[in-house]
């Protein structure tokens, strides 16, 4: 079977990276956590105390090396100049600081090309906002992600009290609205579903169901290319 390249675009908190995740381990490829890379450029300016619009953002994004680290477990770390930042950058602040600097030209163009050089093997499943569009446009599958605000905010906050931390629910609704309007709003890239995108609404299907359903496209569009 021919070796392809999934995009997956959607909102925030809509499920995109266990989906990603799944659709890669099914079909032996690499997954690309997008989002990481961009909370990870955002952790580092958190961390140097660098503003967002420091004159010298070119430079500073020359010192910024992410990679990801396959864990025992088969999960993946995500690693900032060799530091593993997996969890520093899973937090809600740092969510927002990378909503922030994610409009920034500089900072897509950065991430954009290390992004496109991951892919040139294909075999790889990568989500985020853009990829559908910026990334692949030329994509063989491209999946856009939906689900309602509620919906997200609620899983959303559950993962959040999993992690031990005691969100407030309206809080991480407002976030999730703010994030969703700065996402498609911004200039740079903004999120929108690619014309040839499927759309997959994901409120009222379980993980199960929604596996079936991707690995059946994944499958239909490797057999027909
Ligand atoms: O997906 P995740 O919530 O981890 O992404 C964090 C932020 O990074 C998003 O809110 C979005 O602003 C930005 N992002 C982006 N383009 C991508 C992936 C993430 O702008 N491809």
């Amino acid at each position: 079977m021919k070796n392809i390249v999934v995009a997956i675009d959607g909102y925030s908190s809509c499920g995109k990276s266990t989906i990603a995740k799944e659709l890669a381990r099914h079909a032996g490829y690499t997954y690309v956590d997008t989002g990481a890379m961009y909370r990870a450029v955002a952790l580092y300016l958190l961390q140097n105390n660098h503003p967002m619009d420091s004159d010298n953002l070119t430079e500073l994004l020359q010192g910024i090396h992410i990679t990801f680290s396959l864990q025992p477990d088969g999960s993946q770390h995500t690693m900032l100049n060799g530091e593993d930042v997996e969890h520093l950058i899973r937090t809600l602040e740092v969510g927002n600081m990378a909503s922030q600097i994610s409009p920034i030209r500089q900072v897509r163009q950065y991430l954009v090309a290390q992004q496109q050089a991951m892919g040139k093997q294909k075999a790889i499943v990568m989500d985020g906002r853009d990829i559908g569009t910026v990334v692949f446009p030329d994509a063989e599958l491209k999946l856009f992600l939906t689900a309602s605000p509620q919906v997200r905010a609620k899983r959303r906050y559950d993962e959040l009290k999993a992690k031990g931390e005691n969100p407030i629910m309206e809080d991480v609704l407002a976030d999730i609205n703010d994030r969703d309007y700065r996402d498609s709003h911004r200039a740079e890239s903004p999120l929108r579903q690619a014309e040839d995108a499927i759309v997959v609404d994901n409120s009222y299907m379980t993980r199960e169901e929604q596996m079936e359903h991707i690995i059946h496209l994944f499958t239909e569009r490797c057999a027909t290319i």
